[in-house]
């Protein structure tokens, strides 16, 4: 065989070695925003109304709006109770959830610990992204955990992905989100990863760093197949 013809035979079949590659690693639908990432500075949202005064980021406008119909048409009625916040909307209420706790007799350190983990400090919330949105049953619009045994609900936490959208604070994972379970709570992330995301069962903090790892693990074998690539080259050029 002609030496040129085996060493592309040999290029062929390092090629398919290399895994596929990621998606960007800076993908903003991936933006993570949570008590230790505040949302990235000069943040721009362009709103649009979905009724009843509530407005989400463009971005999702479209799938949230084709989720809640699909909802509706499996014979449910889901209901938005909170949408995109502005940072003077996410401060008031987070420090009426202080006062709240002030009022049970905590000092004011502790009451504003425990209010973080049920509404977030201003500028660490995703409703401030303009991708998160708060749904309920209509027929139970209570924000506890009860409100996973709602029919609407149980549609949205199995099909929510189908839009690009995940439950963001699922059940026992707090000590990793920093915030109580929110079966009502849905972060758009584009349907490519919310259906990566909602497959591995793991919680957007836990997708993010498996992930990186599997970056790494990406880079190195691609560096490995480089090498091996380098050297069949060398060996065949040299071959006569
Ligand atoms: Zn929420």
């Amino acid at each position: 065989m002609k030496k040129s013809l085996v060493f592309l035979l040999i290029l062929a079949l390092l090629s398919g070695l290399a895994l596929p590659a990621l998606a960007a690693e800076d993908d903003p639908l991936l933006t993570l925003v949570n008590p230790w990432n505040t949302l990235p500075e000069g943040w721009k949202v362009e709103l649009v109304s979905i009724g009843n005064g509530h407005r989400v980021d463009k971005t999702c406008y479209d799938d949230l709006t084709a989720m809640l119909e699909a909802c509706k048409t499996a014979g449910f009625r889901p209901v938005v109770r909170s949408s995109y916040r502005t940072q003077a909307t996410q401060k008031q209420l987070y420090e009426n959830k202080v006062r709240q706790w002030k009022g049970y007799g905590y000092s004011e350190a502790e009451a504003r610990k425990q209010a973080a983990t049920i509404v977030a400090p201003p500028g660490t919330s995703e409703h401030q992204l303009g991708w998160a949105v708060d749904i309920v049953d209509a027929s139970y619009q209570v924000l506890n955990e009860k409100q996973a045994t709602m029919p609407a609900q149980i549609w949205l936490m199995e099909h929510s992905w189908e839009y690009g959208f995940i439950l963001r604070y699922p059940v026992n994972k707090s000590e990793i989100t920093g915030i109580i379970y929110e079966p009502w709570h849905y972060r758009y992330v584009g349907k490519e990863h919310a259906k990566a995301i909602y497959e591995s069962g793991l919680c957007l903090e836990e997708w993010l760093k498996a992930r990186e790892t599997l970056q790494a693990v990406e880079n190195a074998v691609n560096a490995q197949v480089e090498e091996l690539r380098r050297k069949a080259f060398v060996m065949l050029w040299n071959r006569k």
